[in-house]
């Protein structure tokens, strides 16, 4: 991916301050999947810039919502296979969960039983990683089933939330960084 692409990829993304509340900058890479290029390259970008070789995970694993627009396209891509982690109460029995800690209260996400087998190891993907509370949750869902993190690759990542720290035991992968 060159110069001219990686641009036009940021050129797409959008920005939209004080949602979903004051004080946050929304960061919008929707416009980027809607153009054809945009998509392309930013398929391309992310294989290119996977935290590990593909020969190292098995399986991709999206977070809700935006991990699941463009994971299964990486996956398709890898020859891997695609699970969704989602918010609680959206999939069937039996699900395994991990609750964790947000700014003001608690969230819960959760995969089915069999979705991730023991020893399978699992590339994380999301759009964005902010405070890192959700990714690091997955994490310790994917573990608690007794597979491996392989590592995370995310699209976006703000800057000065620490945010990668709290990951820093896996192998990660940003393409921009935003304030
Ligand atoms: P966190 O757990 O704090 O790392 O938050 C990450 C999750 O919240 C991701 O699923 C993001 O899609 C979403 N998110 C957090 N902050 C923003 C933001 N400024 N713009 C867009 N999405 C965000």
């Amino acid at each position: 991916v060159g110069d001219e692409d990686a641009a036009h990829v940021v050129s797409l993304i959008r920005s939209i301050p004080g949602f979903p509340k004051e004080g946050i900058i929304f960061r919008d890479f929707m416009p980027v999947l809607a153009d054809a290029r945009g998509l392309d390259i930013l398929i391309r970008a992310l294989e290119a810039a996977l935290p590990v070789p593909a020969d190292r995970f098995d399986l991709v694993a999206g977070l809700e919502a935006r991990g699941f627009l463009f994971g299964p396209a990486l996956a398709a891509r890898l020859g891997k296979g695609f699970v969704a982690v989602r918010k609680a109460g959206k999939l069937p029995p039996q699900t395994v969960g991990e609750s964790y800690t947000l700014e003001y209260g608690q969230a819960t996400i959760e995969i089915e039983t069999d979705a991730v087998a023991p020893g399978q190891r699992v590339l994380v993907v999301d759009d964005l990683i902010a405070t890192g509370g959700t990714a690091k949750a997955a994490a310790d869902l994917i573990e608690k089933c007794g597979g491996e993190v392989a590592g995370f690759s995310f699209v976006m990542e703000l800057e000065g939330l620490q945010g990668t720290a709290l990951l820093s035991d896996y192998p990660l992968s940003t393409l921009v960084t935003m304030p």
